[in-house]
């Protein structure tokens, strides 16, 4: 629990971060997902707007029966309509019925909102934030007040836009939230106006919501929390409209390792790359290799020099340990890589490799090979892996491919293409024969493998491909081209690439697949 002056983390991933392009949760997703962020440690969690759509009307009513262990829910809304008694007004009666013990209240605080899309008195504005916040508490809730363009508001009309802070302030609300809705605000009069507001209240604590489109939402919402705010509103991975909102997973990050203001235990702080790819799993969305802290390339070195020093002392190339937030070290193995890569990107992957010994001569030797054929290993950690064991002659066959076919029919008068694959392995020593059909002949070629090992190996129902990408390698050698094709493939835990080559396409694809069943039955057969 929090102390009076420490910093609440307030998700709003399943209400601003839904509006995000390419969002999409269903109500299973949203409970899912409310439940994982309580777990984590969100103070708040904002389920939704139950004066918006049906589904989040039915979110909070399932949401009764959920136990939260650690989160307060809210549920989002506006002020009452103008010139209409708040007890009368059906969006605040659906608030209610929400039967969240926070309520989270979107106001206006600029002049140029309430005059021109409001349409109504400066003055009906404030006794519309008066009247719900005052209604709101006396009902038994903790009222949050969003103050919408409050940055734009308070430099178009300073007056004003404090007078609404003020209101607020005096009818009870608990957190005072500035927001920068439409993102255009520079840190430094983010802070600037976060102190002035902050000395106008006399109550309330502030809190800072910002979007992303300048790609300042984090550095914006840090720069309020220095301000004094004591509530920060983001989304997990940022997903939000436009840009996104403030990342709360390199907030979090930053707060709690960068500026001291601890927000979480360690071991919570450990589960942030977790969190963000639990989120992107449940959202659909590819996990960005690049995000701070928690991305796979975040501690990922691949200049010979980088990896030297690495190898030799961590921290001469990392910011902080990988594994405060969750994350590893990772060495990309590439065409300028040496010995020193490889030995590294061994031990990074728990592989034991003796430097010099024949062994680890050996499993050079074989990527050298290999890199020359056109392989990368540099993303294809699995196949890494693989490679590995196999030259250790540590590698037991789960099956043995006999052959395959894959046929594909092109039906130009019906218009209903076919592709169609025959395989014929060797599982756990019996002859297997399965075929199956697929959306073009990869994707029944994966069909036909899982057919023939799930019977044995049911685990397999788990696993799926996330991402399958090709590439033309060499095409200066026209039709003789080779092709590289890199599978990502996940079980809703870790998700693990593979990489395979070959002049045709099929065996390429083949040769990635091969290695990510193996792999998946190696580490959790
Ligand atoms: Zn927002």
């Amino acid at each position: 629990m929090s102390t009076p002056s420490s910093i609440t983390l307030y998700d709003t991933t399943l209400r601003d971060g839904a509006q995000g392009e390419g969002i999409h949760f269903s109500l299973a997703d949203k409970l899912r997902l409310a439940q994982r962020l309580d777990a984590f440690g969100m103070h708040y969690i904002e389920g939704g707007w139950p004066g918006s759509n049906e589904k989040d009307i039915e979110f909070f009513r399932q949401a009764k029966k959920l136990k939260f262990k650690h989160a307060r829910l809210a549920a989002f809304g506006s002020t009452r309509r103008a010139n209409t008694p708040v007890e009368k007004d059906p969006q605040v009666a659906l608030l209610l019925e929400a039967g969240t013990p926070v309520v989270t209240l979107v106001c206006k605080t600029s002049t140029l909102h309430v005059t021109e899309i409001l349409r109504t008195t400066l003055e009906e504005n404030l006794a519309m934030i008066r009247d719900t916040i005052s209604y709101l508490v006396a009902q038994g809730r903790e009222v949050i007040f969003d103050g919408e363009h409050t940055f734009d508001g308070y430099k178009l009309d300073a007056a004003y836009t404090t007078k609404c802070y003020q209101a607020a302030d005096e009818s009870g609300a608990a957190y005072l939230v500035m927001c920068d809705t439409n993102g255009g605000t520079l840190p430094g009069e983010i802070a600037e106006i976060s102190r002035a507001l902050g000395q106008a209240v006399k109550r309330a604590k502030l809190g800072i919501h910002t979007h992303d489109d300048c790609g300042l939402g984090v550095a914006n919402a840090l720069a309020g929390i220095e301000a004094g705010a004591l509530q920060i509103q983001g989304t997990v991975n940022g997903y939000g409209e436009r840009t996104g909102n403030c990342n709360l997973i390199t907030a979090i990050a930053n707060l709690q390792l960068k500026m001291g203001r601890r927000v979480l235990s360690d071991d919570k702080l450990a589960e942030l790359r977790d969190l963000s790819l639990f989120v992107d799993e449940v959202a659909n969305q590819r996990p960005s290799g690049r995000a701070p802290f928690v991305g796979s390339a975040a501690f990922a070195h691949k200049g010979g020099i980088h990896v030297n020093a690495v190898n030799k002392l961590a921290a001469s190339y990392e910011h902080i340990r990988p594994e405060l937030v969750g994350n590893s070290q990772r060495v990309l193995v590439g065409e300028l890589a040496g010995r020193a890569n490889v030995m590294l990107k061994a031990r990074t992957l728990g592989l034991k490799l003796e430097e010099k010994s024949p062994e680890a001569m050996k499993v050079l030797e074989e990527i050298k090979r290999l890199e020359n054929n056109g392989y990368e290993f540099e993303a294809a950690d699995a196949s890494f892996e693989l490679l590995v064991r196999k030259t250790r002659g540590e590698y037991q066959p789960f099956f043995e491919l006999l052959d395959y076919l894959v046929s594909i029919r092109k039906d130009n008068v019906n218009g209903q293409d076919t592709s169609e694959a025959t395989i014929r392995l060797t599982v756990d020593g019996k002859p297997v024969h399965e075929v199956a059909e697929g959306d073009g002949p990869v994707n029944a070629l994966d069909a036909a493998l899982r057919k023939a090992l799930v019977r044995l190996y049911p685990q397999l129902a788990t696993m799926k491909l996330v991402d399958y990408k090709v590439r033309i390698i060499d095409s200066a050698t026209g039709t003789a081209a080779k092709t590289r094709v890199f599978i990502e493939s996940s079980d809703g835990d870790s998700t693990w690439a593979t990489v395979g080559v070959s002049f045709d396409i099929i065996e390429a694809s083949w040769l990635a697949l091969r290695d990510s069943v193996d792999y998946f039955l190696a580490r959790k057969g």
